[in-house]
């Protein structure tokens, strides 16, 4: 299990930082990719198994080399983890085309170009996993999302997509959280009126009646890229304390 060579997009912060200090603390060796490099300063960067790489991940000369050299200095790619991706609060008719197109190359693009240039790498040794951070939004959604829940639904078409092109030796999972306690809930959070009552509903609108810790889904995302998830490929798995499947009443 240990010493795999992982690849963690948005790793700077948030569910991609959890998946690295989970992936660390397994032995594995991490490589971080994220576009902010004074947040990926601030990982573990004296651990010898961790290799941060400035990136933006919607970039395919960018994502092409960087993953280029990471397999030049660790050997191969063992799982890729997509997990890099941002939101922006608007309707279709309010959307800029160049919103719409920054959401779609940071959150899918993104995802298609690290597995296109990390693939091969898993056929030489005719093993891998990747795994696409979705999100519940995928299933459900709510209002002035329209690109975000757009991208987040076709990440399950490239789900489906890896795991039927790649059988039997490439497996691909999604993993859909609910509201996560990261700083992108936070600074969403924070442009609102009133950040603690909006703070507060988001509590109260899971079953769990809490917000997941990003660790939480780090062990998810642990268990789905280890060698006991084996026949688990091409499928969504929510980490959503229930969200949305309440019908009402008594
Ligand atoms: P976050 O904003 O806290 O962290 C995201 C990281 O991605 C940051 O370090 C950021 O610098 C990096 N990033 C952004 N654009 C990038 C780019 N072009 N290239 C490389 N790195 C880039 O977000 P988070 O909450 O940890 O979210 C991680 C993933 O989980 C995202 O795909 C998000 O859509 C998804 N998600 C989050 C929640 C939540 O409630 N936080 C819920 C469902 C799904």
């Amino acid at each position: 299990m240990a010493n795999r060579n992982i690849i963690i997009t948005g790793a700077a912060k948030g569910i991609g930082k959890a998946c690295v200090e989970h992936f660390l603390n397994e032995n594995e060796t991490v490589i971080a990719l994220d576009i902010d490099e004074s947040a990926l300063n601030q990982l573990d960067i004296k651990n010898s198994n961790l290799h941060c790489f400035t990136c933006d991940v919607s970039n395919g000369n960018a994502v092409k080399n960087t993953i280029k050299t990471a397999i030049e200095k660790v050997g191969n790619i063992d799982v890729l983890i997509n997990n890099a991706g941002i939101q922006r609060y608007s309707t279709i008719t309010e959307t800029t085309e160049d919103e719409w197109d920054l959401v779609m190359n940071v959150n899918l693009k993104s995802a298609f170009l690290c597995a296109k240039y990390a693939i091969p790498s898993m056929q030489q040794k005719e093993k891998g996993v990747v795994i696409n951070v979705s999100s519940v939004q995928a299933f459900i959604t709510q209002k002035n999302v329209a690109p975000y829940t757009t991208s987040k639904t076709a990440m399950l078409g490239l789900t489906r997509s890896i795991a039927v092109d790649y059988a039997p030796n490439i497996r691909c999972v999604a993993v859909c959280p609910g509201t996560v306690d990261t700083p992108m809930l936070r600074d969403a959070i924070q442009e609102s009126d009133n950040p603690e009552k909006v703070y507060q509903e988001c509590i109260d609108m899971h079953l769990t009646k809490r917000i997941c810790p990003p660790n939480e889904v780090a062990e998810l995302i642990g268990f789905l890229a280890s060698d006991k998830a084996g026949s688990i490929t091409g499928q969504a798995f929510r980490v959503d304390g229930g969200l949305g499947i309440h019908i009402g009443g008594n």
